[in-house]
């Protein structure tokens, strides 16, 4: 007769566990109290088992671990890692991007791209979206962020389609027709984006487009959004018009970028009938307060850090977005956190500060970590994946000192980082 013994659940006779260091796998999270976004608790402390680079179970803590690399989390906190649904990583954040970027050969541009979301992975930001990149610089920047390990999971949407002149008209996605519409994105869809972006209005970096003006052809933006899904992908929406929101609505995209409410005076006027319509539709609003908190004081300050004549109340505008965010909670309309980093001083590590002020606008903590958690996932399509500390799903994880579903404030000092099981930070 045979005894058969279960090597993963016994200590190995030849080898002991020892201490994970930075670049390591990490086996075993030790004594870690396992935070869930979805159900808002957080557990007595658990040993957390990872295998190759997924969480394979979590058993109350005490086992003795066998052979591997063991991180003793002490009753410290693991959360889910974080996800960032609207950065620019082909802009620097820095004093003058777009100038930055005019002046940088493509080499330069996508080392910036792999720096930027090495950025955002140690500040505990796991996943990306990238909502608009020139087309150019989609296959090269996806090959570059294929090589690295240590850098933020990126989805991308490749070069936004707008009509001729229009917001970010110069990344390459003007469409004139059905046709040019088909083009980019089977075009982009082969470069390995995932989502189609569209600008529905204008926006403040580009001069010539109008804000509080829909500002694409409703025809081709639902023809948009059609081509998008026959190849699988999803659509985001720049849109600051309460117009465009309503156009974006009936053609079916999935995202709201800013929804800033603007109306035909160009000035915020909240519309709960609007954002009531967006929830029933099951879209997905992406505030992103902290980029508007950050280029408002600039231009308060006097830094031209926008040149738009006709985005002629900017301030006003880019101060809405935060009192927006109360407007999105009372709707019932899903929140998915974004930052909008790329631009001046809007770094790729400021997630936890647009949580921060999603609290400030009345959301409780759990609902502003779910919004860069399980509903980010949810959006991405990524449930199944991330977003959860489940067996099954990557070990993207975040180590904290206090229980973030308290204090969201924990989550901008994680104490460490692991993606895929790879310790990045600690
Ligand atoms: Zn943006």
């Amino acid at each position: 007769m045979t005894t058969t013994v279960d090597v993963t659940d016994r200590p190995l006779p030849f080898s002991a566990p020892r201490a994970a260091r930075r670049g390591d796998e990490v086996t075993v999270l030790l004594n870690a109290r396992v935070v869930d976004p979805g159900t808002g608790t957080s557990s007595s402390p658990s040993d957390v088992w990872l295998q190759a680079g997924q969480i394979s179970r979590v058993t109350p803590a005490g086992r003795v671990p066998g052979a591997g690399n063991v991180l003793d989390l002490k009753g410290n906190f693991v959360v889910p890692g974080m996800m960032d649904a609207h950065v620019h990583l082909a802009f620097d954040g820095g004093d003058d991007p777009k100038a930055t970027h005019q002046s940088s050969s493509d080499e330069e541009i996508i080392a910036q791209v792999v720096s930027n979301a090495r950025i955002a992975l140690r500040a505990g930001i796991t996943t990306v979206r990238d909502c608009g990149t020139p087309k150019r610089l989609l296959a090269p920047m996806r090959a570059a962020l294929g090589m690295a390990s240590d850098v933020a999971t990126v989805v991308h949407c490749g070069a936004p389609l707008c009509r001729v002149g229009g917001h970010a008209h110069d990344m390459g996605g003007e469409v004139r027709t059905r046709h040019d519409v088909h083009t980019l994105i089977a075009e982009q869809h082969a470069a390995g984006a995932t989502w189609i972006k569209l600008m529905a209005s204008g926006g403040g970096f580009t001069p010539g487009t109008s804000p509080s003006v829909f500002e694409f052809d409703p025809v081709l933006l639902r023809e948009a959004v059609v081509i998008a899904g026959s190849y699988g992908m999803k659509t985001a929406a720049h849109a600051h018009a309460s117009s465009s929101m309503a156009a974006c609505i009936d053609a079916g995209v999935h995202t709201l970028e800013h929804a800033s409410m603007l109306g035909p005076d160009e000035r915020c006027s909240p519309d709960p009938g609007l954002l009531r319509r967006a929830a029933d539709a099951g879209i997905h609003i992406v505030p992103t307060v902290i980029a508007a908190d950050i280029v408002s004081r600039q231009l308060q300050e006097g830094r031209q850090v926008l040149a738009n004549p006709l985005d002629r109340n900017v301030v006003a505008r880019l101060e809405s977005r935060f009192t927006n965010v109360t407007e999105f909670l009372h709707s019932g309309v899903s929140i998915v956190a974004g930052t909008d980093a790329g631009p001046a001083h809007v770094t790729f590590d400021l997630l936890a500060r647009e949580l921060e002020r999603y609290v400030a606008a009345g959301l409780t903590a759990q609902h502003a970590l779910k919004s860069a958690t399980t509903e980010a996932a949810s959006m991405l399509g990524l449930e199944s994946q991330v977003g959860r500390v489940r067996p099954g799903l990557w070990a993207d994880l975040i180590f904290t000192s206090a229980d973030p579903l308290q204090d969201i404030t924990t989550l901008q000092t994680p104490l460490g980082v692991l993606k895929r099981g790879l310790l990045i930070a600690h």
